[in-house]
């Protein structure tokens, strides 16, 4: 792309900001296990495949297909899922990107992106002033700002705090911002609450404020970063209360309900579907497949073997490295032997191969 400096940087910004495996869920990819961290899900352009081909690179925010060859970055991988042209793909992602200049209206911003309505405005206080608008809290005020490189802000003096749209019941759902928390709230009137110190930053202090609740709906947004951060705040609050709630569709709550459409009943969906959070590590667990063996497992004529057919072969390496050394051990007999203490010790192995196959 050609361009002058200051349109070069702020490209690269707006890629540093959106890391590939976060376009890939908003693109409703599934993402499975590929090698080691690496996910990878099926490609979009029209070719079997049986096994997840389309490769993510977090590492490098690149994807590539391992069966076609198509490959990109984040863009591409707008432009060609979304067929879109390369400002469509750039205002997909930041619908401020070619128009920053002038900031974006606040009423607009609060009604059409976010999707609240007068009536929540009015309740809460949303103030809109130029190029900004202003969240009160009972600690202060927090700005969302509308033009520049910094989205929030805060009043000086103004402390962190558990900001509610209402007293919880038998359950509150936590969400990741005061917007998000706000369109939550509208759209199915539950009590939804946010920590305003960012959602990796909960204060112990809060934590009196959730005793005595049955469940706790932990509604970050649906990438890494929220993971984490329920993960973390289930370690603090306790796993048996809290459950996960993630958006089926978008990144976060206000892309569910605005960009997706999406009503109260679809969430109630998802409310009943929610899982504990202890469960969802102990199903992370359950289908994650094992990280490949270092190179080192294929050392000397063992290794050479498995390189050797690996390419003729439908089997998992760690398979043809295991069944190699079990057969060795078995052929060579138990002359060849080591000591350990007074025992003698042959080659034999006694091996077991578990895996998903047909
Ligand atoms: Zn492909």
């Amino acid at each position: 792309m050609k361009g002058d400096w200051m349109k070069d940087s702020r490209l690269v910004n707006l890629k540093t900001r959106n890391p590939i495996m976060d376009v890939a869920r908003n693109l409703d990819f599934t993402l499975r296990g590929y090698d080691g961290n690496t996910k990878a899900a099926r490609c979009f352009n029209n070719h079997e495949d049986k096994n997840p081909s389309l490769v993510f690179m977090p590492e490098v925010n690149r994807f590539e297909c391992k069966s076609c060859g198509v490959k990109g970055d984040v863009i591409e991988l707008i432009q060609k899922v979304k067929k879109l042209d390369f400002k469509g793909a750039v205002s997909w992602l930041d619908p401020t990107y070619f128009d920053q200049s002038q900031s974006i209206d606040p009423i607009e911003y609060l009604r059409k992106q976010r999707g609240i309505n007068k009536a929540t405005q009015e309740k809460f206080k949303l103030r809109c002033e130029p190029k900004r608008i202003v969240i009160p809290l009972p600690t202060g005020e927090k700005y969302r700002w509308l033009s520049g490189n910094t989205r929030y802000s805060q009043k000086k003096g103004t402390s962190g705090c558990l900001y509610k749209t209402a007293d919880a019941g038998d359950f509150v759902i936590m969400a990741e911002g005061e917007l998000d928390a706000l369109k939550l709230w509208q759209e199915t009137g539950y009590p939804t609450w946010t920590g305003t110190a960012g959602v990796g930053a909960f204060k112990k202090e809060w934590l009196s404020d959730l005793k005595g609740i049955k469940k706790i709906y932990l509604a970050f947004d649906a990438d890494e970063a929220g993971d984490k951060a329920a993960t973390e705040l289930a370690r603090k609050i306790g796993g048996d209360k809290c459950y996960r709630l993630k958006p089926s569709k978008g990144k976060d709550w206000t892309d569910f309900f605005v960009k997706h459409g999406k009503i109260k009943d679809d969430f109630n969906e998802l409310l009943k579907k929610a899982e504990l959070i202890e469960q969802v590590q102990h199903n992370e667990v359950k289908v994650s497949w094992p990280e490949p063996l270092n190179e080192r497992a294929f050392y000397g004529i063992a290794g050479e073997f498995v390189r050797a057919i690996e390419p003729h072969s439908e089997a998992d390496p760690v398979a043809l490295l295991v069944n190699f050394l079990a057969a060795f051990g078995s052929v060579i007999g138990d002359k060849p032997n080591f000591n350990v203490e007074a025992d003698k010790h042959p080659r034999r192995l006694f091996v077991v191969l578990v895996g998903k196959t047909s």
